[in-house]
């Protein structure tokens, strides 16, 4: 008999019912290191005074009124997404899947409104992940998400991660957009080095192409900056947020440059929760921590002190661990073992790690973690480790 809850997913048997900052407590009182963040979800980590503050407060105001009147919240949220970033513009959504398709929508508006309709197709990469709508699937074109659910969205050209020669060649008069992840969180954590991304902006300028950044899963303060992006010293001309950004409340947003959103008039586009009072009461407070100078370089010293201990945990278990790649608190561990006995061993250590693709696990801890957490990071993960091996010992 089928589930009440549709089996779509391989869930551990875990039931967690309370969380305090990197910390999960299971419904039997044990307590779990959260390396997880609900994939980069939680980025001021469980319970936060000040979530739980704008939460609360507005809860008892107002919750919803649909996009059919004013917003001051969404107002607000706006304004510190415009001040801290290229944009000039925001839409708000509810998840990174409905800011892919927002994306999509806006790329090919733009062109059909400079007259040049013919230019519908972006071009996308090898291990990318964009969402499981129809947009998104079609958009990230691996057979494990898009297989039996054809006819796909059409429009969209696949290409090798890395192959820099590859999208020049792909480049003809339809072309309308490149959409890359700076660094891909499903697909390993691969991130795409300073020059490319450099690389492509400039392929884009040579093009009359729109860059378009998924930034769903590093952006939001994950990388040790505001957005990945920022890094490389480059600027897309459409973004798409979500994740981190709500802090564990479902809210997504699509930044854009005045120029990219010239297409998107009234009655071209809408939701009718996105950019609720609640979800933006929440995306406002979490924008104004991780906004600050001083959390990001808290994020980057974090960074550097995990790191480091990773390298003593690769060197301690060379037969589980291959090394450690990503940057600020967005991490993973390349394994030699299999990253889903590495990540059912840290169940049984009590912590929480999220398994990727290229047989990787992700480290995605709350960008509040503790010192005292990362000492307890590395304990953990050797001890997941040792046990790994002792399981391959015995196999
Ligand atoms: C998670 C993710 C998405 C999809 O977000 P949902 O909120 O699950 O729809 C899209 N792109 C990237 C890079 C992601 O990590």
């Amino acid at each position: 008999m089928i589930p009440s809850v549709l089996p779509t997913y391989n869930r551990a048997p875990l039931q967690f019912v309370k969380g305090e900052g990197a910390w999960l407590i299971e419904a039997d009182g044990r307590r779990f290191l959260d390396l997880g963040a609900g994939i980069a979800v939680n980025a001021l980590g469980h319970a936060h005074p000040a979530l739980v503050q704008a939460l609360t407060d507005q809860a008892q105001n107002l919750w919803h009124v649909s996009n059919l009147y004013e917003i001051p919240q969404q107002q607000a949220l706006a304004d510190k997404l415009v001040e801290h970033t290229f944009a000039d513009t925001v839409f708000f959504t509810n998840s990174g899947t409905e800011s892919c398709e927002l994306a999509v929508k806006m790329a090919r508006k733009y062109f059909y409104d400079k007259e040049q309709p013919e230019k519908v197709e972006i071009i996308t990469f090898d291990g990318s992940f964009h969402g499981r709508s129809s947009a998104g699937i079609a958009a990230a074109g691996s057979e494990k998400m898009t297989k039996g659910f054809g006819p796909l969205l059409g429009g969209f050209v696949h290409l090798t991660f890395g192959d820099l020669d590859g999208v020049t060649n792909a480049i003809t008069e339809n072309t309308a957009a490149i959409m890359i992840e700076p660094v891909q969180g499903e697909g390993g954590i691969r991130p795409v080095p300073d020059a490319e991304l450099k690389a492509l902006r400039q392929i884009c300028e040579d093009n009359d192409l729109l860059l378009i950044l998924d930034e769903v899963q590093c952006g939001v303060g994950r990388t040790g900056k505001l957005f990945a992006h920022e890094w490389a010293g480059i600027a897309p001309d459409i973004m798409m947020v979500a994740k981190g950004i709500g802090g564990g409340f479902p809210l997504g947003a699509v930044l854009a440059t005045e120029e990219a959103a010239s297409g998107m008039v009234a009655g071209t586009h809408g939701s009718t929760y996105g950019g609720n009072p609640l979800g933006c009461a929440v995306g406002c407070a979490v924008m104004d921590h991780v906004a600050e100078p001083e959390f990001l370089a808290e994020v980057n010293r974090k960074s550097g002190l995990l790191r480091q201990k990773l390298e003593g945990v690769i060197a301690e278990h060379p037969e589980v661990f291959e090394e450690v790649r990503g940057s600020g608190l967005m991490l993973g561990l390349k394994c030699k073992a299999s990253n889903i006995e590495v990540v059912n061993a840290g169940y049984d250590n009590q912590v929480v790690t999220v398994p990727a693709a290229d047989n990787v696990i992700r480290l995605l801890p709350p960008l509040t973690l503790t010192e005292d957490d990362i000492a307890e990071a590395a304990s953990r993960l050797g001890a997941a480790a040792k046990q790994v091996e002792s399981q391959l010992a015995t196999a």
